[in-house]
């Protein structure tokens, strides 16, 4: 059609629609036209935080994928994969209002058509402290799914949460060591007015512990000040936190201030010169085992 101008548009409206695709076959097709892919690996139940990664990823100014998929493989036997929430329609809904291009989500046989037997096993050294050391084989669960959702999506950008630290770390190196052609791009952690960080498994909580959630945070913070003032002796803020969050009911399984870089305690001569830390956290409220962390 012309306009009084001569120039020409559409009578039909700018294709904005989402595209959900749940095969990896789906899923090349849907994505072999589109520039600039930022893709948005999460597990579903999306809130505000989820929400944040898919502004930062239009921010990148070319195609959103967004995949949703709980990855049995980096469940333990004893956690909550069958009960982990899937809001599928929920997730949609919030995606296509997001801007996101393309959605998928695949079914466990679309993901897995036969038994992963190939995996990316990362490091000891990185995989197995912290969340690795008290979740048995998680990291290699990640890494394999979110090799393998690179291998399908081929995207030029990723983006990840700085509220998994260690994953984003991990999943760094990754990029690293396999030289693959993709930007990791870190977002922050997006929190409540409370400064409990949103997460997925907050609707676990009760309403008592919710109340008592914020306090994860706040315990990290009286930490950070207290590094952010000069106090060099993490052994003892370490100590603190643990004993803080103990005697609010809480059962941790670490406070940690280590090296930003490689998640390693940083030695004496490395606290004087000013190496950028992280206070990490994990710690069980009920029966909702929680994780927080800051950067120092
Ligand atoms: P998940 O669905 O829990 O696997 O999370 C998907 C992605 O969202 C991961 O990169 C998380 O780090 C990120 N994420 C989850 N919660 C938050 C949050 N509160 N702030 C920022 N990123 C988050």
């Amino acid at each position: 059609m012309l306009r009084e101008d001569n120039s020409v548009f559409s009578t039909h409206p700018p294709e904005t629609e989402m595209k959900i695709v749940h095969t990896i076959e789906e899923l090349h097709a849907a994505v072999r036209d589109l520039k600039n892919i930022t893709l948005v690996p999460t597990m579903g139940n999306l809130h505000d935080g989820h929400i944040s990664l898919m502004r930062l990823a239009k921010q990148q100014g070319g195609a959103v994928v967004a995949s949703v998929f709980v990855n049995r493989l980096q469940f333990g036997p004893n956690e909550d994969f069958d009960t982990y929430p899937r809001t599928f329609q929920a997730d949609a809904d919030k995606l296509e209002k997001a801007g996101v291009d393309v959605m998928f989500a695949p079914s466990e046989k679309d993901m897995y058509p036969v038994p992963q037997e190939y995996r990316v096993t990362p490091p000891d050294s990185l995989a197995n402290i912290l969340e690795g050391y008290f979740r048995p084989g998680f990291f290699n669960g990640v890494a394999t799914v979110v090799m393998k959702l690179f291998c399908a999506v081929r995207p030029d950008n990723a983006i990840f949460g700085k509220k998994d630290y260690q994953q984003l770390m991990i999943i760094r190196r990754m990029v690293e060591q396999f030289a693959l052609p993709i930007k990791i791009i870190a977002a922050e952690i997006h929190r409540g007015e409370n400064g409990l960080a949103m997460s997925s498994r907050n609707g676990y909580l009760s309403k008592e512990e919710l109340a008592e959630a914020p306090n994860l945070y706040k315990t990290l913070k009286v930490a950070v000040d207290k590094v952010r003032a000069g106090n060099k002796d993490i052994d003892a803020l370490e100590k603190e936190a643990m004993d803080t969050l103990k005697a609010r009911g809480w059962k941790p399984d670490y406070v940690t201030i280590c090296r930003q870089y490689n998640l390693q305690k940083p030695t004496a001569e490395e606290l004087a010169k000013g190496e950028p830390l992280v206070i990490l956290v994990a710690a069980t409220i009920g029966s909702t085992r929680l994780i927080d962390n800051i950067e120092i």
